[in-house]
C-alpha cells in the first residue's frame, strides 16, 4: 500500500467516478473527563481528518484542535480535481505546516510545552483513488470484498517491537505501554510523515479511528463490525459501543467513508 513519490497515472483517468457517503462520531469514553481527540470532515471535497492530543491541562485537547484546524487550512489549497501527486504533497504539507503550528504554539505557552497530537487525513478523489498522510498511532482500515486491512503502520514503541516480531499485534495493543508514540505533531520541527495512496472501487469502505477504539477492542471484532452490511452511521455507532463495552478507558473517534458509483 505505502507506494514510491511516483504512481498511479493510469489509474487517475481509467477508473469510474465514485460518490461517497459518510459518518464520523467522538466520544469521551467510560473514563474521562475530557475528550482530547478531534476530527473535521468536508465531505463534499472528500477530506478526513482524525488527531488524538496528549499533554497535562488540557494540552491535549489544544493540540488535536490546533492540528485539525490547521490541516483544514492546508487542505484548502488542494486544487479542484487534483493529480494524486498533487494531493499527496498538499497532504503532507497540511500536516507538516500543523506541525508547526503546534509546535509554536507550545514554546510561547510554557503551560503547553510537551503537547503534541496524532494526525491521520484522507484525501478521496471521485475519479477512484484516495491519498492518506499520517503521523502517531490513529489509524485507517481500508475494506473491501470482505477482507479488511490496515493502511496505516503505528508510530509507537510496540509497533516496533512487532517489526521486530517480539510481539504479536494482540500483545501490542494489551501491553501497558501500548500507546507510547515514538512520533507525534508538535515535538520536533521536521516530523517524518508517512504518505499512502491507492485504488478505490465501489463498495470500498475506509475508517479512520483514534487508538481509543484500536486499544480497547480486538482488531477482530474491529473487523467484524467493518464488514456488516449497514451504513456508516450504523457502523461508527457500533464501533464506539464497542470500545465503550470493552471499558472506554480513551476517548474514541472513528470515520467511516463508503464508496459507490457515481449515479
Ligand atoms: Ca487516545
Amino acid at each position: 500500500m505505502k507506494e514510491p513519490e511516483e504512481t498511479g497515472q493510469a489509474a487517475e483517468t481509467a477508473s469510474e467516478r465514485l460518490a461517497w457517503r459518510c459518518a464520523a462520531a467522538s466520544d469521551v469514553g467510560r473514563v474521562r473527563e475530557q475528550n482530547e481527540d478531534a476530527y473535521w470532515v468536508d465531505d463534499d471535497r472528500g477530506l478526513f481528518v482524525v488527531a488524538d492530543g496528549m499533554g497535562g491541562h488540557a494540552a491535549g485537547e489544544i493540540a488535536s484542535s490546533l492540528a485539525v484546524r490547521a490541516a483544514a487550512d492546508g487542505l484548502a489549497l488542494l486544487p479542484d480535481d487534483p493529480t494524486r501527486t498533487q494531493a499527496r504533497d498538499r497532504v503532507r504539507r497540511a500536516i507538516k505546516d500543523a506541525n508547526t503550528v503546534i509546535l509554536i504554539e507550545g514554546r510561547a505557552r510554557p503551560e503547553r510545552s510537551g503537547m503534541g497530537t496524532t494526525a491521520t487525513v484522507l484525501f478521496v478523489s471521485p475519479d477512484g483513488w484516495f491519498v492518506i498522510g499520517h503521523v502517531g498511532d490513529s489509524r485507517a482500515y481500508l475494506v473491501r470484498n470482505g477482507a479488511v486491512s490496515r493502511i496505516t503502520e503505528d508510530h509507537t514503541y510496540v509497533q516496533e517491537l512487532v517489526n521486530q516480531g517480539r510481539l504479536s499485534d494482540e500483545e501490542a495493543r494489551m501491553h501497558p505501554r501500548s500507546s507510547l508514540l515514538t512520533r507525534a505533531l508538535g515535538t520536533t520541527a521536521s516530523v517524518p510523515i508517512d504518505i499512502y495512496d491507492g485504488s478505490l472501487r465501489p463498495g470500498d469502505r475506509l475508517l479512520l479511528t483514534s487508538d481509543g477504539l484500536t486499544t480497547m477492542v480486538p482488531e477482530d471484532l474491529i473487523i467484524e463490525i467493518l464488514k456488516r452490511p449497514s451504513t456508516p452511521e450504523t457502523l461508527v455507532g457500533a464501533l464506539i459501543d464497542a470500545a465503550n463495552a470493552a471499558g472506554g478507558a480513551d476517548n474514541t473517534t472513528a470515520i467511516v467513508v463508503e464508496m459507490s458509483g457515481a449515479d
